[in-house]
């Protein structure tokens, strides 16, 4: 394989990066007083980095490279779609054969009913597409009050001014004028940090009952819809108890609310599964798609509909919203080799018979950590909660994410990406991680925790 390795210097990267590049989620400042992690190539679940040092990345970059590094495949067919047709739109009665294809994949793959989508270039932008489109909805409906969208605290549904709204992130409201009007949340179904002296299924109960009090507080005449990630993923990968998603269908059935599953993780099989929809068995009317759709080798997203949805928007006239690179040709042919790719592979059926079991048998390991309060795993996304104390749940004494931070570097040290989310440690590995790969991943996880625990216990942050 041809590999690019004749660039600059790690330090005139750096320096390059620090003088010209401002950085998403990032203290500016900090960073570039020590200067970048510049990654250069990858392949499989490994990641190299301008220094030619190796990592295993159990985050999948963010939680979007399903399929792995290096599939010549997704390569050969975006650069193909380029010489063919780089770049047409599909505004103002125009079409072209990467989107209707990815179209009619999409309702093949999906839940029944599924059958039309709506392409933006990620995430945000299809949940900002959402935003509009429940409300657009209501109002071709003749019920232009059904206006507010609830969601929930912590939760993570993008970064436009939309996105931003639609999740609870309070850190992200704090800039820029956030939310938007109309927004309303309820709490998140986080048992070990909030769950106090309850059981896990009284609180999912309870989490989930704040819906029907916000419907009845709000006026159902005034809500559009609910949103919520099946499982929360940068929330922490905040794994809900059993009882909540049905009490949740429960809630959104009996009352005339639509229901929006933001399956910008959970689907393309980090569940387990093709959509965190099928592992909970919930039934949403729409479902926002980006992320692992490409595997992450091409921007692109969108918001999947119901039959009745669609019908709806289809005879509602002219829908004033679309984004010039929505369905981009190149993303959509690349989404297709994608998903083809995992369907004749077998790469999610796979998956859920061998490596997430042995992935959640190895996972469960951490519960005997002395640093390891609660261990979650759903498919092929975990999370470990460290605590200075496990039978209290407590917290640190040192700010939430001391610790984390602390974790995270013995990991990059280790030659390990996890990612922490406060004092949570969180893996998303490549859906296509081997059991070899998963007892290196565990044995990583293991060091770094250990030296984590040693380093708090000289800092005084344990018991
Ligand atoms: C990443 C993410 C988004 C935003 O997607 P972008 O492609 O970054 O715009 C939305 N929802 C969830 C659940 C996500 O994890």
């Amino acid at each position: 394989m041809n590999k690019i390795v004749n660039h600059l210097p790690t330090a005139e990267l750096q320096a390059l990066d620090a003088a010209h590049h401002l950085h998403p989620f990032t203290d500016g400042a900090a960073l570039n007083a020590k200067g970048a992690r510049v990654i250069t190539a990858a392949d499989g679940v490994t990641l190299t980095d301008s220094d030619g040092r190796t990592m295993l990345d159990a985050m999948a970059g963010l939680w979007c490279v399903n399929i792995g590094y290096g599939r010549k495949e997704l390569a050969e067919v975006g650069y193909q779609q380029m010489l063919q047709l780089p770049y047409y739109n599909t505004f103002f009665q125009t079409s072209h054969v990467p989107a209707i294809e990815l179209s009619a994949k999409l309702a093949e793959i999906a839940p029944e009913g599924f059958n039309h989508t709506f392409f933006a270039t990620g995430g945000s932008e299809a949940n900002d597409t959402n935003i509009r489109m429940v409300r657009h909805y209501w109002a071709t409906k003749g019920k232009p009050t059904k206006k507010v969208i609830i969601s929930r605290e912590n939760a993570y549904h993008g970064s436009t001014m939309g996105g931003a709204s639609l999740g609870g992130m309070k850190g992200m409201h704090a800039q820029g004028g956030l939310p938007i009007p109309d927004m309303a949340y309820i709490g998140e179904p986080n048992w070990y940090n909030q769950g106090g002296d309850m059981s896990p299924e009284e609180f999912g109960l309870m989490r989930a009952r704040e819906l029907e009090a916000k419907i009845e507080e709000l006026g159902v005449d005034n809500v559009a819809a609910f949103i919520a990630e099946p499982v929360q993923g940068a929330g922490g990968v905040v794994v809900p108890p059993e009882t909540y998603w049905p009490e949740i269908q429960r809630i959104c059935d009996a009352h005339e609310i639509l229901l929006i599953a933001d399956e910008v993780i959970c689907g393309f099989g980090r569940t387990g599964h093709w959509f965190g929809t099928n592992y909970y068995g919930i039934r949403p009317h729409i479902m926002t798609i980006a992320k692992g759709l490409s595997s992450g080798y091409a921007p692109i997203g969108g918001s999947m509909v119901c039959d009745e949805v669609a019908e709806v928007i289809n005879n509602g006239g002219d829908f004033a919203h679309g984004y010039t690179y929505g369905g981009h040709p190149v993303g959509a042919a690349v989404a297709l080799e994608n998903i083809r790719i995992m369907q004749e592979e077998k790469i999610i059926e796979n998956g859920a018979a061998d490596t997430v079991p042995y992935l959640a048998e190895k996972w469960a390991q951490f519960n005997d950590h002395p640093l390891v309060g609660e261990v979650n795993i759903v498919g092929f996304m975990g999370s470990l909660v460290m605590t200075p104390d496990k039978s209290a749940r407590a917290k640190f004494s040192a700010d939430a994410g001391t610790v984390g931070m602390i974790a995270r570097g013995h990991c990059f040290d280790n030659g390990l990406v996890m990612r922490h989310v406060g004092d949570r440690m969180i893996i998303s590995p490549p859906i296509i991680i081997n059991r070899a790969e998963i007892d290196q991943m565990f044995e990583l996880a293991a060091k770094s925790l250990d030296l984590t625990l040693a380093d708090i216990k000289a800092q005084g942050l344990y018991k």
